[in-house]
């Protein structure tokens, strides 16, 4: 299993980083174990927030709270001039999944939310990654700015977008991030774009058996619309996915229903694909209020951007997880995960350590989206994923939950947090990775200026989806 270390050299700057942030293992484990216990959800993760922030100020960044105006949304910087390099850290947790860091499913605190997605490592791993490049500008071994983002809201609400369309990320050279995960390897792997409408239909009211000729059905509006989105499904790409809940089909059925409601999201690989299948949806949806003689309004509620992949800045990663080498775990931490993998019944292959092969960058057909997604298309945006959890095993469940309050978490946020650190004194150090991810960014890009996908008004701070 042993994987050696390549025999690349590290150099001085990132020693450094390494060193930074091995000498802070206990505080930066202390305050992930913080956030995991706390695992607020979407748009409330003040307390969350506040931790993370609270430190980036006790290590000298100058910190902006309620940016874009989100209450726990907050940028942290340190250094002037260029080139401005960028952290993303996401901290919220997911709905109805706590459990306490043990190989057997018991939640934490019953009915509470839990960090199935593993943000509350997430967001600590940025800014130890943040923390250690501001020490080098601090000493003078680097010129530039360093900037952590603490970025809510990624599960439900997409906090980034909101963030984006505000034009926190508009100064940035290059942008870094990374994700938990069962595998350790620099990113090179798209997400699907993906936008969220509301379909109302407004009819009229009347006794169902008494007088219905007086009556238009918002209901049949909307039967008719979700039988056209089903029929619309033969005719799109294998790419693209299409899924809806029905919010409100009237109340009883004596009477003709005035008022239906559905959620509808649509995704594709390509966002252009995805915004020729809305405007499909938006006739669809006018012809059904046509048959039912009823209104109909679509409402955008949010979407993201598919991730524009950096091959140019994935190298550099890459190179710098295997001078790293692989997250050695012990027996006892994959004994740990062979027993969460029994639990949830999948092959019992403990965790993989070892760093991934540089992969070629696929055609995606479905899977989930993230909002990672639009600063991928306002700046160069170089990724990762670090392992923090038992392969096989549900994602965005208690298994994660598990693995994301202990050591085998931590080891891969400590990971995470070197190798960022790292390839972040790439970026600092040598133009070329900074002009050649530029430049391969403006050649995928084709041009196109960033607009998000956003309803009017506020960001839905209370709502919770
Ligand atoms: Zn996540």
């Amino acid at each position: 299993m042993a994987q050696k270390k390549s025999s690349q050299k590290v150099n001085a700057n990132k020693k450094l980083v390494i060193t930074s942030i091995d000498n802070k293992e206990k505080r930066l484990t202390a305050l992930s174990d913080e956030i995991w216990a706390y695992a607020e959800v979407a748009f409330q993760e003040t307390k969350s927030s506040k931790a993370l922030a609270d430190y980036a100020e006790s290590q000298g960044f100058k910190v902006e709270r309620g940016v874009a105006k989100i209450p726990t949304a907050f940028v942290a910087t340190y250094g002037s001039g260029k080139p401005v390099i960028g952290v993303l850290g996401e901290f919220d947790a997911l709905p109805g999944i706590s459990q306490k860091a043990q190989p057997t499913k018991e939640a934490y605190q019953v009915g509470a939310a839990g960090q199935g997605c593993g943000h509350n490592l997430f967001g600590v791993g940025s800014l130890a990654a943040a923390i250690s490049i501001k020490e080098l500008i601090e000493q003078g071994k680097l010129k530039g700015t360093i900037k952590f983002f603490g970025t809510p809201a990624e599960e439900s609400g997409n906090g980034k977008v909101y963030m984006a369309d505000a034009g926190v990320f508009n100064d940035l050279d290059l942008c870094f991030d990374w994700h938990p995960g069962t595998k350790t390897e620099a990113s090179t792997q798209s997400s699907t774009a993906v936008v969220e409408y509301n379909i109302e239909f407004f009819g009229k009211a009347a006794h169902a058996a008494g007088d219905p000729w007086n009556g238009r059905s918002a209901l049949d509006g909307l039967e008719l619309f979700t039988d056209g989105i089903n029929m619309l499904r033969e005719h799109i790409r294998p790419s693209s996915r299409m899924h809806y809940v029905i919010q409100n089909g009237g109340d009883v059925p004596n009477v003709v229903p005035e008022y239906a409601k559905a959620w509808i999201w649509i995704r594709d690989s390509k966002r252009a694909e995805m915004d020729r299948i809305v405007e499909r949806m938006k006739d669809i949806a006018n012809g059904a209020a046509l048959m039912a003689g009823v209104e109909v309004k679509a409402t955008l509620l949010s979407g993201t951007y598919e991730i524009l992949v950096n091959r140019t800045g994935a190298e550099y990663m890459h190179k710098n997880l295997q001078s790293l080498g692989a997250i050695q775990f012990t027996e006892d931490e994959h004994n740990f995960a062979k027993a969460i993998q029994r639990a949830t019944g999948v092959a019992e292959d403990g965790l993989i350590g070892e760093i991934g092969e540089l992969r070629e960058t696929s055609d995606i057909t479905g899977g989930g989206s993230t909002d990672t997604g639009d600063v991928s298309w306002i700046v160069p945006t170089i990724r990762m994923t670090a392992t923090t959890g038992a392969v096989n095993a549900p994602w965005h469940s208690w298994a994660e939950v598990a693995c994301a309050g202990m050591s085998i978490g931590h080891k891969g946020m400590m990971h995470a947090a070197k190798a960022i650190g790292m390839t972040i004194v790439d970026a600092f150090e040598n133009e070329k990775l900074r002009t050649d991810a530029k430049a391969e960014f403006d050649e995928k890009r084709k041009g196109h200026v960033y607009k998000a996908y956003l309803s009017d008004g506020p960001p839905p701070i209370k709502s919770g989806k």
